[in-house]
Parts: C-alpha cells; sequence; structure tokens
C-alpha cells in the first residue's frame, strides 16, 4: 500500500468565532468538519489556522503535507505574505493545493492564478446545480452528471481566471446565471483545484457530493514528484559541443 497522502486543511477560521450561526453549522470550524467527513485510510490529515504561529503554516508543517486545502473569507490581508511565498514555493515544488469558495481572492490564489480572480456574487441562499462537463477526469469519479445544493451563495461570470485552466465542473444559479465552478492548474511541479461551493453560511460542506469532490481532488493532486527545481540549472554538455568561430562583429548586423 502506498504511503499515506499528508493533508492539511487550512482555515482562516473567522466566521465560526464571530457568528454563532456559523458555529451551529460546523461547531469544530470548517476545517474540523472537513477533517472529519474526509477521514480515510489513505489520508493522513492535520489542521492549521490563521490564528495559530505562522498561521500553523511553518517550514516544517508545509515539507511534511502533500496537499493543502485552503479556506479563507475575511482575513485574505492578515495572512503573511512571507507565507504566502512559502506556500507557493512549496506548489512549484509539487505540493498540491485545493482552494475552496472564498479563497478565490486569497492571496496565494491570485499569485498562482495569475489574474485578480474577481467574479459577481449575490447572498441569498439560492439553489445551485452543479453540471459535471469533464466525466472522464479522476476528480469527477463517482460523481454524478449534476447535482443540487439547496441553498448557496451565487457566483457568476465573468470569472477572472487563467487561461489554461481546465474545467471540470459548471455551476447553474436559481437566479440565472451560470460559473466555472470547478477547474485545475498546474503550477511548476504542483497541481492546483479550485472548487466553488462551500459559503460559511449554509451546510454545503455537509453535502455529499461536494464532500466528495473535495475527496477526489485531495488523491488527484498527490504530488507526482516532489522536489525543488533540479540542481541541473547549469548542465554539463552531454556531447562535445564543436567550437564556433561567432564573434559578435562578424554576424553581419546591419546597422539600419
Ligand atoms: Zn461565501
Amino acid at each position: 500500500m502506498p504511503a499515506p497522502i499528508r493533508v492539511t486543511i487550512w482555515n482562516e477560521y473567522v466566521h465560526e468565532q464571530q457568528e454563532p450561526s456559523v458555529a451551529e453549522l460546523y461547531p469544530d470550524g470548517l476545517h474540523g468538519a472537513l477533517a472529519k467527513s474526509l477521514a480515510a485510510p489513505d489520508l493522513e490529515i492535520r489542521t492549521a489556522t490563521l490564528q495559530e504561529p505562522e498561521h500553523g503554516l511553518t517550514q516544517a508543517v508545509l515539507d511534511a503535507t502533500d496537499v493543502l486545502l485552503w479556506w479563507g473569507h475575511a482575513a485574505h490581508d492578515k495572512v503573511d505574505d512571507a507565507i504566502v511565498a512559502r506556500v507557493r514555493q512549496r506548489v512549484w515544488d509539487g505540493m498540491g493545493l485545493l482552494v475552496m469558495h472564498s479563497g478565490h481572492m486569497s492571496k496565494i490564489f491570485r499569485e498562482l492564478n495569475g489574474t485578480s480572480g474577481k467574479l459577481h456574487w449575490r447572498e441569498v441562499g439560492e439553489l445551485e446545480r452543479v453540471w459535471c462537463i469533464d466525466p472522464a477526469h479522476p476528480i469527477a469519479a463517482g460523481v454524478p452528471e449534476h447535482f443540487d445544493i439547496p441553498y448557496e451563495e451565487m457566483y457568476g461570470e465573468p470569472f477572472m481566471i487563467a487561461g489554461d485552466a481546465h474545467v471540470i465542473f459548471m455551476s447553474w444559479f436559481e437566479g440565472g446565471e451560470v460559473f466555472r465552478s470547478g477547474f485545475t492548474l498546474q503550477r511548476g511541479f504542483g497541481r492546483l483545484f479550485y472548487f466553488r461551493p462551500g459559503h460559511e453560511a449554509f451546510p454545503t460542506f455537509h453535502h455529499a457530493e461536494v464532500l466528495k469532490v473535495l475527496a477526489n481532488g485531495i488523491r488527484w493532486l498527490r504530488p507526482a514528484i516532489d522536489m525543488p527545481f533540479p540542481k541541473t540549472h547549469r548542465p554539463d554538455p552531454l556531447s562535445p559541443i564543436a567550437p564556433k568561430d561567432f564573434k559578435v562583429h562578424n554576424v553581419g548586423i546591419v546597422n539600419p
């Protein structure tokens, strides 16, 4: 049996401590609920929150993380730039990153996505219908062609995401908007998966299909390789290179 996937679930953990209705849905925080629901023999799960020293993401923790889940909303600007750089480096080296819901405006997502990450939104608790548009993708394994989330916040297009995004899920909302709600990117050696559902005021992280997608995402995000950029960035030639008579003044540059 392969070694377990080392998963760290990071949550800013602000709404749950400030709003009783959110605490009622997630008494142990979103991170606690996810850690419990996603528990499986092939996963070694730990959690980390904004309030911990170094946001719980010390170098040692990140070095021992294969896949990092990220939930943030109210405190994106409280996340230390040095920690963001540390996470980014780990993704470049191979760590998988699963960004959920309002994490689209987190520093780490915007940096790796490469654009503003902006979108339209409306919070009235409307129906979201999630369509699986790439059923052949491993993240869609066992997920039905479409499923409904009865109460969600709406996110609408245009969603400012990178041109190389590979879209797996599309959402339709009761109010009429559509949204690319699940897509992957590769940055350096690391894979990234963004998944939209997960507004803190609704029981989305108790929804079976949502949890199924997250569980599949974690497995797909496991690093294929995990190492810094190879030390051979100035390699010796593999075969002899014949001497050339290049001289800068003899190559025929014609001045206009
Ligand atoms: Zn939200």
